[in-house]
């Protein structure tokens, strides 16, 4: 993908609010547990190599991923910690995983059995570490009942020199939800599988950001930390009480490229869906859809000089317009996340708009962005 590195339009990433997010939740991290950082997605849209050096230095022990290929892409960067694969992974690519120290997350004993054949074609020195993921009510991916996690411990234990079993973990759907009935629900499952588990692994982990903030759960040493790293609440608007403050870490913003006066009457954008009710100042900003600023974002007001300014007519593929209170000259910075004068836009604000979650918002702007570390 090409980069508008010269185009007037960016995403900022405040390092530093990365590092105060996770140096805070690791402060907060009772001693014993590891926090890992989630940097999937391109680090949830910031960059996942610059979170990770930021998580790193903030005092974060390991990194989680969705794919292989994101936790490949740390190990290039240079990155030594512990890595895990939430996602389950193709059988034929867990020698990259072994070779390159990567763990990954099985959730049936046919994939063991078929990756042990596997590797045993593939001999080497290192054994490929297997984290046992337990359904407990999420619905995704997981061991559902006791016994077939005991299988799948016992056929770790058969292929004890393929496999070092590393960690077994669950994942709350509900953690994030001032009603704890569904939660309670899980815990009282995940504590039927844990029954079954005759020796620990290493890690024992069932918490994401919601569960590390708003619930205690006993016997687990390691904390899947995602949204809150980059500041945002995964709770959205509902539960707003957090144990320590989240710093926003994306700013968006670009300037106006084009500005003119449009006489009442004269419309604007494809489908010509807005007419001027009077003489009209309109600023162009030179983003659009395919940055990751859905059509729907038709309505929502950005800032320029602390003004809130509404997106008249459609959003277009590369540029949407806006209504401006009078004639503001090119290159004037339009924000479309963050504070402008004494009025701010957050993430949440333009789920909202969207009727989505902060973590959409955030995950949907394109490559095409620049982004700027600050
Ligand atoms: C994405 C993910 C996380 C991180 O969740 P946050 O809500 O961003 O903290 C944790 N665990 C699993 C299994 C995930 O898929």
């Amino acid at each position: 993908m090409t980069v508008g590195n010269l185009r007037n339009a960016r995403l900022i990433i405040n390092q530093e609010a990365i590092f105060n997010n996770v140096r805070n939740a690791v402060e907060k991290t009772q001693a014993g547990t590891d926090l890992f950082v989630v940097v999937k997605a391109d680090g949830y849209g910031h960059g996942a190599i610059q979170v990770a050096r930021m998580a790193e230095k903030a005092g974060a022990k390991g990194f989680c991923v969705a794919l292989l290929e994101e936790g490949l892409a740390l190990r290039h960067a240079g990155f030594t910690e512990p890595i895990l694969v939430l996602g389950i992974t193709e059988p034929a690519a867990a020698a990259i995983a072994r070779d390159q120290r990567i763990s990954l997350t099985v959730t049936s004993d046919e994939w063991l059995t078929t990756v042990a054949a596997i590797l045993a074609q593939q001999p080497s020195q290192a054994k490929l570490a297997i984290h046992l993921a337990m359904d407990t009510g999420m619905g995704r991916i997981g061991f559902q009942k006791p016994a077939e996690l005991k299988q799948a411990i016992s056929t770790l234990t058969r292929f004890d020199k393929v496999f070092e079993f590393e960690g077994l973990f669950t994942h709350f759907s509900t953690a994030d939800s001032k009603d704890d009935t569904y939660f309670n629900y899980q815990y009282e499952n995940f504590q039927k599988m844990m029954a079954v588990v005759k020796q620990r692994p290493k890690y024992v982990h069932v918490a994401n950001t919601a569960t590390s903030m708003w619930h205690q759960v006993c016997g687990a040493n390691m904390v899947r930390y995602g949204i809150a790293t980059y500041g945002l609440n995964p709770s959205g608007r509902e539960i707003t009480e957090t144990p320590y403050p989240l710093f926003p870490a994306m700013r968006f913003e670009a300037g106006l490229i084009h500005v003119k006066k449009i006489q009442k009457g004269r419309s604007i954008g494809y489908g010509a869906t807005y007419q001027a009710k009077d003489d009209e100042w309109i600023g162009t900003v030179p983003v659009g859809y395919a940055d990751g600023f859905p059509r729907k974002m038709q309505g929502f007001s950005v800032l320029v000089d602390g003004h809130f300014c509404p997106v008249v007519g459609r959003v277009c593929m590369d540029q949407f317009m806006i209504r401006l209170p009078k004639r503001y000259p090119v290159d004037t910075i339009v924000t479309i996340i963050g504070q402008s004068g004494s009025n701010q836009i957050t993430v949440d604000d333009i789920a909202d708009q969207l009727e989505t979650i902060n973590y959409e918002v955030i995950c949907g702007f394109s490559e095409r962005l620049q982004r700027k570390y600050v």
